[in-house]
């Protein structure tokens, strides 16, 4: 593999200060555009590392991943890394995307196999298309070569896989072709992230694994993650949240992802990524409870 220069994400992830960034996802319409808008502005002063914007999940289409992914970058001037999925795109197009996203500025993209579409059970290629992410990455890295690259990392394995020993070789192959560093599945007990880490380094897996969190809103919605990505609940966070009002959750489950930054960063975590949901009180309070300070106007 070709030496690469490295992106404004990787260098962040090199330093000694943790990084921080969030993630927001394409909105369905003006409304939710609004409000994702307000969720960058009230974020935008605690400087995040970078900000994400994903693509194509939830019924987001390309066009406004990139619309909302120039906003961000030129109104509101974060570094923003866009997603990119193989579902339902030849090369080509994927490579017609890349090639937009170079040119509108972007110098990081998180490369996805992604999931089926609604109603698919199993992931089919595009005819003409690519199976993996590894074949994302290795698409990325051949054509675009000062590209970041980060990958998706699952601590309790990705739910199509058989076991964590195949996941992690899947994962090894696609950190070899080129991925500079892994963003991870949400999940609520540390533990799994450890035991990740550990198992990634003993696989020859040495790229920065950056825990993703998730602050709970309610227990069905906590409940309902939980069964898509196969995470485990720790039964002191679900009575937390049965003895609480429903009101209270957002406050338990910010409290709650903070303490789990808190301790991830102690263990040696390189920072920590927030699936904000485009919603800006729980980041808020996590930041806050962090005491992070506001570094810009
Ligand atoms: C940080 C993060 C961000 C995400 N953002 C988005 C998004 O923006 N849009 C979206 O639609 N989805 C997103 N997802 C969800 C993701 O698309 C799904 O989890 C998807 O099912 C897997 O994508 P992947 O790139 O991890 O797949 P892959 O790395 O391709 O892995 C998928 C499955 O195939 C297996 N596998 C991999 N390579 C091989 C091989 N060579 N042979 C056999 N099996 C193999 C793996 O073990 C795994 O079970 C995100 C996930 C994460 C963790």
């Amino acid at each position: 593999m070709k030496m690469h220069k490295p992106s404004s994400i990787t260098s962040a992830l090199s330093q000694e200060s943790p990084l921080f960034s969030v993630e927001f996802f394409p909105p369905k319409d003006d409304a939710g555009g609004r409000r994702m808008l307000e969720t960058a502005e009230a974020i935008r002063p605690y400087s995040p590392n970078f900000v994400s914007i994903t693509y194509g999940a939830g019924g987001g289409t390309r066009e406004t991943t990139m619309r909302y992914a120039r906003i961000l970058q030129d109104e509101y001037n974060f570094e923003v890394m866009p997603h990119l999925t193989c579902v339902g795109h030849t090369v080509n197009e994927l490579l017609e995307i890349l090639e937009d996203f170079a040119k509108a500025g972007f110098r990081n993209v998180m490369a996805l196999r992604g999931d089926p579409p609604q109603g698919e059970d199993v992931f089919k290629a595009t005819e003409g298309g690519l199976s993996y992410g590894s074949d994302l990455v290795e698409l990325i890295r051949e054509n675009f070569p000062d590209f970041g690259i980060g990958v998706g990392g699952y601590p309790e394995k990705h739910p199509e896989a058989k076991d964590n020993i195949i996941d992690l070789a899947n994962l090894k192959t696609k950190v070899d072709a080129g991925a500079d560093f892994i963003t991870t599945q949400l999940f609520f007990d540390n533990q799994a992230y450890f035991d990740f880490v550990k198992s990634c380094k003993d696989s020859g897996i040495d790229i920065p694994v950056l825990p993703g969190l998730l602050p709970v809103l309610s227990l069905g919605q906590v409940r309902r993650f939980c069964k898509m990505c196969e995470a485990s609940l720790p039964t002191s966070l679900e009575k937390k949240l049965t003895q609480a009002d429903d009101e209270n959750h957002p406050t338990i489950g910010a409290e709650w992802a903070a303490g789990q930054i808190n301790e991830l960063l102690q263990g040696g975590a390189p920072g920590y990524h927030i699936y904000a949901l485009n919603k800006p009180q729980s980041t808020l309070q996590i930041l806050q409870s962090l005491g992070i300070e506001k570094t810009a106007a």
